[in-house]
This record gives structure tokens, C-alpha cells and sequence, in this order.
């Protein structure tokens, strides 16, 4: 297949792990016979440095004609400074917005040879398999905000369309998997909440009956991430519920390093990029985790670029190199291992499990 893709490698360990992903694309491509035609853009810090501006127009163009845009992080004490009117935080909100990027997906996967890692119990972590869809584009975020006298507001603003196309993604994606969605809300206190509840039984009664839903409130969620991960297969919720439970999920894998996320629009297109920031405290060592970089792009090929088995080849050479404990010192203290070496790995086991 042919598909262009927009690169943005990004602040701090980006570039780093953008490396890595680049050379994987390179493996997927020769191997499959495909053909990747990759624009690189600059955004956040290193685009306000040359350009004052952390979404230039010539990156927003690369990105808006892509098939799909790879980001590395943005952000780093460098541009920081809170009186700042620029930041480099702005120029991905923009890039989401300008993609209309509506639905954020997580996979929550803990690998068994690195569930030492985190700080749940291993015997609670057994088959914990949770992919997490969050509203990216409404909800309390981006309703009015304003302030009167000493009185502060934040509205939080749902319609049933947007809940409708969440819904709809969520039951599709289910349907690939163990046909179970979890609804999470808050609708013993808020009224977004009980039109969220109305609209996804609704959609799920009418359009996919083979698809079971539960309701849970978002506070038993959070007890609930911790004490029977195990009992979760898709997670829908709206956009605050969504942001504050996918990091929490994030510790049941042990680093920032494996997580990956995909932001999809109504069209197949999508951003992605790993769950972790520019990590400034490693940037330039060459130690970052490209996991979940690599894992990134296992996502494009399945939502963006149909190509499901390059998916899966990525995914399984991950699996093998943690298993090997071929991992950075994020997993393993006393790993020598860089990312360069970490990637590698990763592209040869690639090639090895394409076959002739
Ligand atoms: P962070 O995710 O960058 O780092 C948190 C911790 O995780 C650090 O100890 C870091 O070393 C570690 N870590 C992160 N990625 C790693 C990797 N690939 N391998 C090994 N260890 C890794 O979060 P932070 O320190 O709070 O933020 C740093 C900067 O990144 C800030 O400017 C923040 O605004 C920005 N940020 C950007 C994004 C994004 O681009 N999507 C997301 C979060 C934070």
C-alpha cells in the first residue's frame, strides 16, 4: 500500500524515539512491499525556536494532507516558564483540533515478564487486557470558562452527536475483541452524565445488541483500576473521566516508556504518539524507551492504514524483545541497553517473524 505519513519528532527524547520508529517503517515497508512517503514537520519547543509559533502552517499542512501523523513529545523546561504566552502544549492541542481528532485510544497491557515493574500485584495484573476510549474534544475542557466577582465557572457541555460517534467507535473496536464496554460516568450527580447513559445504551441497544455494557461511576472506577484491572475490556468515557483514569491505568504497566495512544477522527485518520511527555530528565542520553514509539505505529497500521498484520508483527516483536529483557533501564535497572539497541532488536525480530 502507499500511504503518507506525517513525522513530527518533537522536544526532548521525540527525536530520540522517532528514530526508532522511522527505522521500523523502513523494515514494514521493505518487508511488505509497501510504500511510505514521510513528511517531517516541526512542533512545540523546536518549532517555537525557528518559527515563534509551536504550530507552524507548514506543519499543520503536512499533518492536515497525511494519512496519519507520528509525534514524538513536546515541552521541556526550556519554554516552561508559566508567564510565557507561547508553549509548546499549545501547538498539539492545536494539531488535535485542527485534525479533528474527537476519540483518544489507550491499550493497557502489562507485559508478564516486567510485571515486577509495577506497584500492583502481579496475581492482580493476570490478563489485564483494557483498551480505553476517551471523548478527546468536548466535555468541561472545552466549555465556557469565565469568572464573576470572586466565582469561577467551568461548564461542561455534551451532545448526543458527540456521544453517539464515541459510542459507535467504542462498539466497533469491541466487536474486534472481548465485545464488552464499560461506561464510565458520573450520573447519580450530573446531568452530561445521564444524557452519556441515555445515548449509549440507545446506540448499543439499537446498532450493536451483540455488544454488553455496564455502568460504573467514575469514583468506583478508580478503586476498581487498582483492585480487579483484569475484569475491564473496553473503557468509554467522557473527557475529564478519560484523562485522570488512563493515568492511573498508566502505573498498572510499570513506565511511562510502553504506552501508546492513537486520537482518532471520523474519517480514519489519526495522531499518535506515546502517553509520556519529552521526559527532559533523559532526553539526549539515549535511554529512553522506544516501546511506546514503536507500539505507536503497530496502532497506525491497524486504525489508519488497514494493515493489520503489520500491526501485529510489531506488536508480537515487542512482546518477544520484553520477554528477552531486551528493555531500557526504565524496565530493567541494570540494563546497559540504549533506545538505538531497544529498536533494533525490535525491527530484526520484525523481519525475522515477516518471514522470507
Ligand atoms: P514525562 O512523561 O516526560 O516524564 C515522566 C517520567 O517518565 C520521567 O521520569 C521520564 O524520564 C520518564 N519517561 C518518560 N518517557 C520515557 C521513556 N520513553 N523512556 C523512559 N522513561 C521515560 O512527563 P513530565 O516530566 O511531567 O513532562 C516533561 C515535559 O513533557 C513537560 O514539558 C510536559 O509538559 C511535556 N509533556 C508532553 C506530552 C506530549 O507531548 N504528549 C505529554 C506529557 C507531558
Amino acid at each position: 500500500m502507499k500511504a503518507t505519513i506525517a513525522v513530527l519528532p518533537g522536544d526532548g527524547v521525540g527525536p530520540e524515539v522517532m528514530a526508532e520508529a522511522l527505522a521500523l517503517l523502513r523494515v514494514v515497508a521493505e518487508c511488505g512491499g509497501h510504500t511510505f512517503t514521510l513528511c517531517e514537520g516541526v512542533i512545540g519547543g523546536a518549532a517555537i525556536d525557528v518559527h515563534g509559533n509551536p504550530l507552524p502552517d507548514q506543519t499543520r499542512e503536512i499533518c492536515t494532507q497525511a494519512h496519519a501523523v507520528l509525534l514524538g513529545a513536546v515541552g521541556g523546561p526550556r519554554w516552561s516558564n508559566p508567564q510565557a504566552v507561547v508553549r509548546p502544549e499549545q501547538g498539539l492541542l492545536a494539531l488535535r483540533a485542527a485534525l479533528g481528532v474527537h476519540a483518544n485510544l489507550r491499550p493497557v497491557t502489562p507485559h508478564p515478564a516486567l510485571m515486577r515493574r509495577s506497584p500492583i500485584k502481579g496475581s492482580l495484573l493476570q490478563g489485564v487486557d483494557i483498551l480505553f476510549v476517551r471523548e478527546l474534544t468536548g466535555g468541561i475542557y472545552f466549555g465556557d470558562k469565565y469568572r464573576d466577582g470572586d466565582v469561577a465557572f467551568d461548564v461542561c457541555r455534551y451532545s448526543v452527536a458527540e456521544v453517539e460517534r464515541i459510542t459507535r467507535l467504542a462498539a466497533v473496536l469491541a466487536r474486534g475483541r472481548r465485545r464488552h464496554i464499560t461506561h464510565v460516568d458520573k450520573a447519580n450527580v450530573l446531568e452530561t452524565s445521564r444524557l452519556w447513559r441515555e445515548t449509549v445504551d440507545r446506540v448499543l441497544a439499537t446498532e450493536f445488541p451483540d455488544v454488553q455494557v455496564s455502568h460504573v461511576l467514575v469514583d468506583t472506577m478508580a478503586m476498581q483500576l487498582v483492585t480487579r484491572p483484569s475484569a475491564y475490556d473496553v473503557i468509554l468515557t467522557e473527557n475529564l473521566f478519560g484523562d485522570i483514569l488512563t493515568d492511573e491505568a498508566a502505573a498498572l504497566v510499570g513506565s511511562m516508556g510502553l504506552l501508546p495512544s492513537a486520537s482518532l477522527n471520523g474519517d480514519g485518520r489519526g495522531l499518535y504518539e506515546p502517553v509520556h511527555g519529552s521526559a527532559p530528565d533523559i532526553a539526549g542520553h539515549g535511554v529512553a524507551n522506544p516501546i511506546a514509539m514503536l507500539l505507536s505505529v503497530a496502532m497506525m497500521f491497524r486504525h489508519s492504514l488497514g494493515l493489520h498484520d503489520e500491526a501485529r508483527l510489531v506488536e508480537d516483536a515487542v512482546v518477544w524483545c520484553m520477554g528477552q529483557r531486551i528493555v531500557t533501564r526504565d524496565l530493567v535497572a541494570s540494563s546497559r541497553l540504549h533506545t538505538r539497541d531497544v529498536g533494533k532488536a525490535v525491527c530484526r525480530k520484525v523481519r525475522e517473524l515477516a518471514g522470507p
